[in-house]
């Protein structure tokens, strides 16, 4: 404690997936502050303004405090007797009636390692349906996909450190300012030490991020796909590429070209891949020439040309930056493919200081949904729901009849919200996200639930657009409410303890989910004391990790200090990069480096061509359409939107467009402007010259304003591969309002 009577205790910020050192200062009861932990790791010191208004974010006048059940039109306080009662007896009766597919839970890539393990375990091993997906299939699913063609292995080789010592950095659509803006700040810093230290920031707008960047190059949305393989094509031209590193540690392959990008309901193609040699590769790439590219992504050839010799630049470390414009596309998965294919022909990977990094959104996107398994076709530790062997190791670990798990994938998200709309989807638990307010394409699945559809359950810490369309709301503790663990984009694991006692009484979801289980009979399935809870769910699920490659410390580890990156070496170290000798445990003294995931150790370079996005402008609809995030606010504002000072900074969503585009539609800045698609319209005001500023026949907005459905304009087109949606490209008009 210090003179103020303050006692301080750690924890991983609660918001994004750069996973922040936070030290939490409680006083009487309550967290009166937080602060930037001085010897935390990832951040320094520093927080973002988020992270520094983290205790209100708790506090805010309309928290849940009880449980609620619908009656009619009406919201009435019940017991937790009662809802959870009436919970147990929809799920059994859709169960029996229509079998355990006819049930779901819908969570997040802010669950905690062990709410996202409760669920997997509950519905999985227990109800017998794969009906489990995060909010992360929205953000990160292209992402995992590529890692798992590319290397066999989930999640990056290398880590934060590349930040501080690289010397140039390759933006792929990514505003990092804003969206990951500690990091941005530890690549800041590496700049203002080294004058050699370039920032390059690839995009279809002007940002914070564009401010403090040495170039900035204007790309057409969907343009990444050509310019990448227009950057590639170069160094195939130019032998640019390093021909040993390619002989020793790639192989070849094409995809399934020309699916459909799910826009029909139940639409589930499945990739055929071909290998290849690496003649016939170069053979396929000779189309894509810069001017090609050009026409396609607005990038000159001869910035092309300069990019692909940047990239092979032997006198630089070069790593490339990416995150949801890269993996909220129709193509995410190919983008992502296409980025890996330019390190591993330059043979800029594994080095420290020099990497492809994926930055994840949420925080524990990796830790939760990706490493315990949270979505509908996987198991923890990077193992799937279709493969038999993995289906019987999960089992021998639970305890269970290896047939109790089911081979078929379940629902990806888009498909759940289409199952309730269809009505086979009878019960939907919502767990810390708010669907409803940030799905594409959102008043159909609006109007599937409000017209009772499903029976839906919610857990939250606020009323939101999706507590407006539930049967029964449930009162979460959140953050240091409970203890936890996050696992961040660098593969970071966070350890924390509950500080404070939640208000009423909220619950926390794995309290909530167990509940269930006990109802429907499979209470044994989560055999925890009450004393040892957390550190004997976490042993059971490390043992799905031990001898994997993902491997992870005891729990008494994370205890002592700031995260581990895994895979955790015997002697309790970290692992800062993967597949290279001198940090990876998996590869011995002497190998350098060694994909010992990916099949004969080789990381694959997929052929992947340009393909046309699912919507595109055209006269009736003239304008790209983009939404996103922005500093301020996290997702949906559940939380910063309580927050007097963030909400003051930033009250409403708006409208960015470029100044040549609002002039000739007679609007000035502030105006109100009515925004249609296809699918819905919105009205908001026009911000002209501002943060940011879109190229030409381009606008932006920002999904944090409950006030304004944003993304009931976007399409709900999905990639074929990752099932992940595009909100970042669909066609608009803009009229004024
Ligand atoms: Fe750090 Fe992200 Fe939290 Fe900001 S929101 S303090 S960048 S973890």
């Amino acid at each position: 404690a210090d003179d103020k009577g303050i006692k301080w205790g750690k924890a991983p910020c609660r918001y994004c997936g750069v996973g922040c050192c936070v030290l939490v200062g409680v006083k009487d009861g309550k967290i009166v502050a937080t602060k930037g932990d001085p010897a935390g790791p990832v951040n320094k010191g520093l927080n973002c303004i988020k992270g520094y208004f983290l205790a209100k974010a708790l506090y805010g006048k309309d928290r849940l405090t009880t449980p609620l059940i619908r009656k009619g039109n009406k919201m009435v306080p019940a017991t937790w007797d009662e809802a959870l009662d009436l919970i147990a007896s929809k799920y059994k009766e859709a169960i029996t009636n229509h079998g355990p597919d006819s049930v779901a839970i819908y969570g997040s890539g802010q669950w905690t390692v062990f709410e996202g393990y409760t669920a997997v375990k509950l519905f999985k091993g227990g109800i017998g349906t794969n009906n489990v997906e995060p909010n992360a299939r929205l953000c990160m699913a292209s992402a995992v996909v590529a890692f798992m063609n590319t290397f066999g292995s989930d999640e990056p080789m290398g880590c934060y450190d590349d930040l501080d010592i690289g010397d140039t950095f390759i933006l792929w659509g990514a505003n990092m300012a804003e969206a990951h803006p500690i990091l941005f700040s530890r690549l800041i810093d590496n700049k203002l030490k080294n004058p050699k230290v370039k920032i390059i920031d690839i995009a279809t707008r002007r940002t914070r991020t564009t401010q403090m960047a040495d170039e900035y190059i204007a790309m057409q949305p969907q343009g990444d796909l050509a310019a990448l393989n227009a950057i590639a094509h170069v160094i195939l031209r130019d032998k640019l590429y390093d021909e040993a590193f390619v002989n020793k540690h790639v192989s070849f392959k094409r995809g399934t070209e020309n699916q459909p990008y799910g826009l029909k309901d139940k639409e589930a193609p499945k990739e055929e891949p071909k290998p290849l040699t690496f003649e016939q590769y170069k053979e396929l790439m000779k189309p894509f020439t810069p001017e090609w590219a050009e026409k396609l992504s607005g990038i000159p050839a001869r910035k092309i040309e300069e990019l692909a010799r940047l990239y092979s630049d032997k006198s630089r470390k070069v790593n490339s930056l990416w995150t949801m414009g890269v993996n909220q596309h129709v193509r995410g998965v190919w983008v992502n493919n296409l980025i890996y294919n330019l390190h591993l022909l330059t043979g800029k990977i594994g080095k420290k200081g020099e990497n492809p990094l994926s930055l994840t959104g949420q925080p524990s996107a990796c830790g939760t949904a990706r490493e315990v398994g949270t979505f509908a076709h996987r198991l923890p530790a990077d193992m799937v729901v279709m493969n038999e062997a993995h289906r019987k190791k999960t089992a021998e670990i639970w305890g269970i009849d290896p047939k109790k798990i089911s081979p078929k994938m379940g629902l990806h998200t888009i498909e759940m919200y289409r199952a309730i709309d269809r009505g086979e989807l009878k019960c939907l638990w919502i767990q810390c996200t708010n669907p409803f307010q940030s799905i594409p394409n959102l008043s159909r699945y609006r109007k599937a639930a409000e017209a009772r559809k499903a029976f839906i359950v919610v857990s939250d810490i606020y009323p939101t657009k999706s507590t407006e369309v539930a049967d029964v709301i449930l009162p979460s503790a959140s953050w240091v409410e409970k203890e936890g663990m996050y696992g961040n984009t660098e593969r970071r694991n966070q350890q924390w303890f509950k500080l404070v006692e939640p208000p009423g009484q909220a619950k926390e979801d794995t309290w909530q989910l167990i509940q269930l289980a006990k109802r429907l009979g499979m209470g044994h399935l989560f055999p925890y004391s009450e004393k040892g809870f957390y550190k004997e769910m976490w042993e059971e699920y490390r043992k799905f990790t031990i001898g994997t490659g993902k491997d992870l410390a005891p729990y008494e580890a994370y205890q002592k200090v700031r995260g581990l990156r895994w895979p955790v070496k015997a002697n309790g170290q970290e692992t800062r990069w993967r597949y290279v000798d001198f940090d990876d445990p998996y590869v011995k003294p002497g190998e350098g480096l060694k994909f010992y995931k990916a099949p004969g150790n080789k990381a694959s370079i997929w052929f992947r061509p340009y393909e046309a996005p699912a919507e595109s402008p055209d006269k009736d609809y003239p304008f790209w359409y983009c939404t996103g995030r922005l500093l301020e606010h996290w997702h949906t504002a559940t939380m910063t939107g309580r927050v007097p000072e963030l909400k003051r900074a930033m009250p409403e969503a708006t409208l960015e467009m470029h100044p040549d585009d609002a002039k000739k539609l007679g609007i000035r800045n502030r105006d109100k402007v009515k925004v249609s698609s296809r699918r819905g319209s919105v009205i908001l005001r026009a911000e002209i010259n501002g943060r940011g500023k879109p190229e030409k026949g381009n606008v932006f907005t920002t999904f944090f304003d409950e006030t304004k459905l944003i993304n009931d304009l976007c399409i709900d087109a999905f990639d074929p591969l990752s099932k992940e949606p595009d909100f970042k490209k669909c066609a608009v008009k803009i009229e004024k309002a």
